[in-house]
């Protein structure tokens, strides 16, 4: 049954506002078209182009663009050299692909609980989690927020782990000053069309590591190389190339890099409106004692993907799920991220029960995903505010 607006049945607005939207202009049809009349579609000039621009833009050494963020952090996973017996640390407030490359590898994914302020992962439940079949932790920018890098570096580098920094909300986020994607020991993104910037479907990898850089290389085209330095025979000709490892086809092709090209032409405007948006919904909403405001880390300047409504349900007569459609009645579409990844039937069968990272599971039944896009009109951001002061107002205890 639909469930009518609350106070008489009069929704806050009229018409639907999404959760989230793409960003297209004129621009990024124009690079696109462009594209489409030149003599590449794929494995031409706008990957090398794509992989600069990402280099500048974040400060990293190399840059690998890839077909999505998945296969980002998969041939990320693989370039670290995770396989069977491993383990990987990571969080359950992500989306299933930040623990399912492990799995691809024959890894097993460890959960470690979250810090109940910043949602990202916990730096001291990391450190509780390493073991001796520890081989990397894959940590999540969750929202975009960056997480605590110099904590996590050092825990790592101390036990001769990698970390792999799931940037797949935090393009334009700075830590320290710093471009995400140039802290870790890699860094993934997504251009998936509900991210910052979009390609379509499209992703990356960046590093500071050469030796890195050359297995993405591989372990995204098939594991074949035309590099003699790493060849194990003698070239027999111009037209020789060389497969030294099981890799995939996990090439993005020029249409999409024109496409992310073009929008990161945008980035700054992108950021600037998101974070606009991300103010002045914290502004109203710290003046509401029944909600919780995620908390930010001095040293992140965050470009933020996400925006989380958190209630105090002890402090309501009303639940995230009553929440949630009391939202959409008003017209407000919104969203949850993420369910938590062990949650999964596929990951209950595999053995991980529920309970592991309580402050992650308690996030889960309190929050939802508001409304923010760079496209949202300063009315459209006001609607979701009169919104959720509406219903806390109804529901307060
Ligand atoms: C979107 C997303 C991914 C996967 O990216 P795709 O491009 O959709 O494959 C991975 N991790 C997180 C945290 C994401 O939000």
């Amino acid at each position: 049954m639909e469930q009518l607006a609350i106070n008489g049945g009069k929704p806050v607005r009229e018409s639907k506002l999404y959760y989230g939207h793409q960003y297209i202009d004129e621009a990024d049809v124009k690079a696109v078209s462009e594209v489409l009349v030149s003599d590449y579609l794929t494995c031409g000039p706008k990957i090398t182009e794509l992989e600069q621009k990402l280099c500048e833009i974040t400060g990293a050494k190399y840059a690998v663009a890839i077909s999505n963020g998945t296969a980002a952090l998969h041939v990320a996973c693989l370039a670290a050299g995770i396989g069977e017996g491993d383990e990987v640390i990571t969080t359950p407030i992500t989306f299933a692909a930040s623990a399912n490359c492990a799995l691809y590898c024959g890894a097993k994914p460890v959960f470690a609980d979250i810090n109940p302020h910043t949602y990202n992962i916990d730096p001291a439940k990391v450190k509780e989690k390493i073991t001796d079949a520890t081989k990397a932790v894959i940590a999540v920018d969750f929202t975009g927020q960056a997480v605590e890098l110099d904590e996590l570096i050092a825990i790592c580098h101390e036990k001769g782990i990698l970390l792999i920094e799931d940037g797949a909300h935090s393009i334009g986020t700075k830590y320290k000053g710093k471009g995400v994607g140039s802290v870790a020991d890699m860094t993934t993104f997504s251009f998936h069309p509900v991210k910052t910037v979009t390609g379509g479907e499209g992703g990356a990898i960046l590093t500071n590591n050469k030796e890195l850089y050359e297995k993405l290389l591989l372990y995204r085209a098939h594991g074949i190389t035309r590099n003699e330095g790493l060849m194990e025979h003698e070239s027999d000709g111009p037209w020789y190339y060389e497969m030294i490892g099981l890799g995939y086809n996990y090439r993005i092709t020029d249409i999409q890099a024109a496409l992310v090209i073009s929008q990161l032409g945008k980035l700054k405007m992108f950021s600037d409106r998101r974070k606009e948006i991300v103010n002045k919904y914290n502004e109203a909403f710290r003046k509401i004692p029944e909600l919780f405001v995620q908390e930010e880390i001095q040293e992140s300047d965050t470009t933020r993907h996400l925006y989380i409504l958190r209630i105090r349900p002890e402090m309501l007569n009303i639940d995230r799920a009553g929440f949630f459609a009391a939202m959409n009645a008003e017209n407000i579409c919104c969203n949850v991220h993420y369910i938590p990844v062990y949650y999964m039937p596929y990951y209950e069968k595999l053995g991980y029960k529920r309970g592991i990272c309580p402050k992650a599971e308690k996030l889960y039944s309190e929050m939802m995903s508001l409304p923010l896009y760079p496209s949202m009109t300063d009315e459209d951001v006001d609607d979701v505010i009169r919104a959720v002061t509406k219903i806390v107002d109804a529901y307060r205890k």
